[in-house]
């Protein structure tokens, strides 16, 4: 396994963060989770984009151009012969002073991984899962707002902690006032009356790549969509629930709190997003080249 680490492929046992690093330190930093089907990135330039937005609010400059970024991370899938993987690209403060000042960080560090992911077994996407509340509100926009993917996820470590002593999957969070925000790592869409409604980000969600992908294939299909304010009270008299998330794809949900959603299983709508998301997946995405990249001259 090679990995990138700023501006060199090395390998696993030679890629090394410094203690100093304010990501380790403080979590001071963004990150992206990709994936790669068949060969094709999928929506790489939104999650490029998505990663320098996050940036740019934490002040962090990223220390090379998105286009840069774009080509080291076709490269570094290339390097590793991996048409299907999970990409993880990181770009933290870098090494500095003990003390949260990013003053004393002057070099970022960036890092991308070529591995692989398996958030949920097969079975689930037939089944459904199954999901609790959490007690732990998600951060307020006001504080830390949660469209950016910074490399601090105690908000969402907590509440998957509540979700796996309640023997389940993934937590459901609130916003401070009581309405859906998202889950721990996915977003979360309802169907009812044939519309498709979803949290709108100032309800505080990651703007989701899997979730403007999902919206779109809806849109495309002829359904009404919705970016909305949620209430438990929809979620429960739901017809149909389902998360999105580059690892979960498109889950069916088929209970919340102990309240069985719609028929108690996977919907007929939701089923249908997912099969119109596994087509998408292979088709819309950069394609890597995997016979130049590897001899890229800049990377040893
Ligand atoms: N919300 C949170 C908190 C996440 O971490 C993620 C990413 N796993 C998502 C939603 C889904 O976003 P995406 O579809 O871009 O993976």
């Amino acid at each position: 396994m090679l990995i990138y680490m700023n501006g060199e492929l090395v390998p696993k046992s030679e890629a090394r963060v410094s203690v100093f690093d304010h990501g380790f330190l403080y979590g001071d930093g963004v990150f992206e989770g990709i994936r790669v089907y068949q060969g094709n990135v999928f929506r790489l330039h939104e999650h490029i984009e998505r990663l320098y937005e996050s940036a740019k609010t934490l002040d962090l400059e990223v220390p090379m151009s998105p286009e840069a970024l774009t080509q080291a991370t076709l490269d570094t899938v290339a390097a590793n012969s991996k048409r299907d993987a999970y990409i993880r690209l990181i770009v933290s403060r870098g090494p500095g002073d003990l003390g949260i000042d990013p003053q004393s960080c002057p070099k970022p560090t960036v890092v991308i991984i070529v591995g692989s992911i398996t958030l949920y077994p097969d079975e689930s996407y037939r089944t459904g899962i199954s999901l609790v509340t959490s007690s732990v509100p998600r951060i307020p926009t006001q504080c830390l707002d949660p469209r950016i993917k910074s490399l601090n996820y105690l908000n969402n470590i907590l509440a998957k902690i509540e979700a796996r002593q309640a023997g389940v999957p993934e937590a459901l969070m609130l916003n401070f006032n009581g309405r859906v925000a998202e889950c721990t790592a996915d977003n979360i869409f309802i169907v009812k009356r044939g519309k498709l409604k979803t949290p709108d980000l100032m309800q505080g969600a990651l703007g989701g790549v899997t979730r403007a992908a999902v919206l779109q294939l809806a849109r495309d299909a002829g359904m009404t969509t919705r970016e909305t304010s949620l209430g438990l009270h929809d979620l429960y008299n739901a017809q149909e629930c389902f998360l999105t998330g580059t690892g979960a794809e498109v889950m069916p949900v088929i209970s919340i709190d102990g309240r069985t959603i719609g028929s108690g299983e996977p919907g007929r709508v939701t089923l249908d997003l997912l099969d119109r998301f596994r087509e998408l997946r292979v088709r819309d995405g950069v394609r890597v080249d995997f016979k130049t990249a590897a001899a890229s001259a800049d990377y040893k």
